[in-house]
């Protein structure tokens, strides 16, 4: 396969590969950490191409958290960021409603990081808080409906509901509220043998009651793509580096960058092996075990 094992190759062809770019977007969790704690080497790494004097952007699908919050969470973990650096998807949503001009009211099936991001561009939401448990299924009744609200939003929400979703449905089956969703993963990373199912497993089941499609921001999809095509980045000399192929190398791949897959994340080696053995794109250009393995390379 065409897939590079940086790992295994000279070190003049990591080197070539250094010079290769000189924009570096990231994804988070499974890449540069996994919930709290950092991947040994990965804060070096980034730091290390900051000052090469790449420009570093962190690209999250997580929804749970504003701007300030990661950049807090990432300086805490030992990598350089400020909150201009990360793009996560509850600040998507809130530029993408700001930017239709949106005035009414979001009901919000997702956490407070989006409430706070739409806050802070003035759009106000309802849902997050005791929304999630009443009233319930059989005591559903229209006035529990606001009619001012004309967008639902799905995120990630771990205080999900058979309310929630009844709402949900209830205010698309009105064809002008918008449908928007933050993210489609089908799981995140976690070191033990647990399964931590996704926003997609929200996303979906929302689709699956309403009978509608919902907009998806996040990677690898449309929204974040012309954003990114908006920052006026040269798009062969950016390098996107991930730990999913459908979403972060998927997204590398629309826009024209450079691909990095580690193995620290969501896709196994055994899965890469399966996705190179039968060349099932998106494939990476690039594959190491895991991130910090860049700097020892260039290091040793
Ligand atoms: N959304 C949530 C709620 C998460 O917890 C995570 C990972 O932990 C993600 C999304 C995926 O984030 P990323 O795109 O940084 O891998
Ligand atoms: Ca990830």
């Amino acid at each position: 396969s065409s897939v590079i094992n940086l790992h295994e190759a000279p070190k003049e062809r990591v080197q070539d590969f250094l010079d290769s770019f000189d924009t570096v977007l990231t994804d988070c969790d499974g890449v540069l950490w996994i919930e709290n704690n950092a991947i040994p080497g990965a804060a070096d790494t980034i730091n290390y191409l900051r000052k090469l004097g790449k420009r570093i952007f962190y690209v999250t699908n997580n929804s749970t958290k504003i701007r300030s919050d990661f950049a807090a969470k990432a300086q805490q973990l030992g990598f350089i960021a400020s909150s201009e650096e990360i793009l996560s998807t509850a600040y998507l949503v809130a530029h993408y409603l700001k930017g239709i001009g949106f005035t009414k009211k979001v009901y919000l099936l997702g956490s407070n990081g989006i409430g706070e991001e739409l806050k802070a561009v003035g759009i106000r939401h309802i849902g997050v808080g005791p929304d999630h448990v009443k009233p319930d299924f059989k005591s559903m009744h229209p006035s529990d409906l606001d009619p001012e609200v004309g967008a639902v939003v799905v995120g990630f929400d771990e205080h999900v509901s058979y309310p929630k979703f009844m709402k949900a449905a209830s205010y698309l089956a009105s064809e002008e509220c918008l449908f928007v969703a933050t993210n489609t993963d089908e799981r995140f990373p976690k070191a033990e043998s647990i399964v931590v199912p996704g926003t997609g497993t929200l996303v979906r089941a929302v689709e699956t009651c309403s009978e509608r499609k919902a907009l998806v921001l996040g990677k690898p999809h449309e929204y974040v793509r012309k954003f990114l095509e908006s920052c006026g980045l040269n798009p062969a000399r950016t390098l996107m580096i991930g730990d999913r192929c459908n979403t972060d190398i998927e997204l590398g791949v629309r826009c024209g960058f450079q691909t990095l897959l580690v193995l620290t994340g969501v896709t196994s080696p055994n899965e890469l092996e399966k996705i190179r053995n039968e060349k099932k794109p998106p494939l990476p250009d690039v594959v190491l075990p895991k991130l910090g393995d860049l700097l020892s390379l260039v290091s040793s």
